[in-house]
């Protein structure tokens, strides 16, 4: 029910049958068969003697039990419907978040004077790795401008080891040409890894564009029901291994029942991100014409920022863009979000419900500007909404008085 044959069907059919292996949910017929792998709670497997022991499986590739650390069924299969999902992945490894699959990717890869080359509308976290975690064990990173490979070709160095791509950027939505940075990479010998949360593989999928290593944040449209952390890092065989021996090195385990709500969260993600991606594009399309935006950052809207390259490389998008406003002032924008009844405040993103927070890159970008170019300089002051299940004629009218309250505090 997984693996090569799997690839074959269409991703929605994959989203069904992907991790429920016989051996983990029972043969049909059998008393004890059930559709999805049972919560498998479990620290010790028991020997039946000391030569079982001693000969017994240290790695779970071959499916069996050894101890805790290294998973039981249930993340297994988590693990295995992922890699079935990732054309070109050998596997898959789970972390307690999405930030510590970043991590556990880049300590997989870099080493004590090493160079990491790192977009720069990289998530938050990710950055301040670079400045302070990856610093500290010898290990500079260095920004490269998001929308060009020749900023990133020039800025590779001897010591270069690896670059950490995003796209789109989780904030302002740039759209990189994986491809072509993939590419310069590989003829380099710099190590590509991305963070691919926002497409997940159902709509971009990473290791065929050339890149190394795909990292998600599986708490977003994964979990998709705000209800659980956990992230994933999936690979060809050589990349896998190494991600493996890194993760058990540091100790990296989930727990069987958030592998559990995530495997639950899987089944209906192709759903979820088909009904968010219809609405977040109406919105955005919807937005472009108010007069209070100035820009909208969608790149699935044509017209704006991205969308050709999106176009090209994806199948797919998200409910998660941004949008700018017509200068105005952090007050007003706040004005906004605080009118909003429909969607909640708060960071996350991808969950069935929809979000809203403020966006401010300026402060944080060193490789390339804020406002982006084409946008005014006064117009400084972004809104990320995460577009969830909701009926989107009652997110549009929560908008609409969203916009007013804004003109009211501008006065
Ligand atoms: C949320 C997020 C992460 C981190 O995931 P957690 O599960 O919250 O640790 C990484 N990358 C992107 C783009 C994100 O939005």
């Amino acid at each position: 029910m997984t693996g090569d044959s799997d690839r074959k069907l269409a991703s929605a059919t994959r989203l069904v049958s992907a991790g429920r292996r016989a051996e983990w949910t029972g043969t049909p017929g059998h008393p004890s068969a059930v559709v999805s792998p049972p919560v498998w709670r479990a620290s010790t497997h028991l020997y039946a003697d000391t030569a079982a022991l001693k000969s017994g499986p240290k790695l779970n590739e071959d499916g069996r039990f050894f101890y805790g650390r290294r998973g039981a069924p249930t993340q297994w299969a988590l693990a295995d419907a992922l890699t079935g999902l990732e054309p070109g992945a050998a596997g898959t490894m789970l972390y307690p978040s999405g930030v510590a699959a970043i991590s556990g990717a880049l300590l997989t890869v870099l080493r004590p004077g090493d160079v990491l080359l790192m977009t720069d509308n990289a998530y938050e976290p990710s950055r301040t790795m670079g400045n302070g975690l990856l610093k500290d064990f010898g290990i500079e990173t260095r920004w490269f401008d998001p929308l060009s490979p020749d900023a990133f070709a020039k800025a590779i160095c001897e010591r270069t080891k690896c670059v950490l791509l995003e796209s789109p950027g989780s904030l302002t939505m740039e759209v990189q040409d994986v491809p072509a940075i993939a590419a310069i990479a590989r003829d380099r010998g710099v190590i590509s890894i991305i963070d691919n949360t926002w497409a997940s593989p159902l709509g971009f999928a990473p290791l065929s564009h050339g890149v190394d290593i795909t990292v998600m944040s599986l708490t977003k449209h994964v979990g998709g029901h705000s209800d659980v952390m956990m992230g994933s890092a999936s690979a060809g065989s050589h990349w896998y291994a190494r991600l493996r021996k890194t993760a058990q090195a540091i100790g990296h385990v989930v727990s069987p029942d958030d592998a559990a709500l995530a495997l639950r969260g899987l089944r209906t993600m192709g759903l979820r991100l088909e009904s968010e991606t219809a609405h977040a594009l109406e919105l955005a399309a919807w937005l472009e014409q108010q007069p209070e935006v100035a820009r909208v950052l969608c790149p699935m809207l044509p017209g704006s920022p991205g969308h050709d390259l999106w176009a090209r490389d994806f199948n797919g998008g998200c409910g998660l863009f941004s949008f700018v406003l017509k200068g105005g002032t952090a007050e007003a924008r706040n004005a906004l979000i605080d009118a909003l009844e429909l969607f909640g405040i708060g960071f996350s993103w991808g969950g069935f419900e929809s979000l809203v927070t403020p966006v401010d890159p300026a402060r944080i970008r060193s490789a390339s500007g804020w406002p982006l170019a084409g946008m005014a300089d006064e117009d400084r002051f972004g809104v990320r909404l995460s577009i969830g299940l909701e009926d989107p004629a009652d997110l549009r009218a929560d908008l609409r008085s969203g916009l007013d309250a804004w003109r009211r505090a501008e006065g």
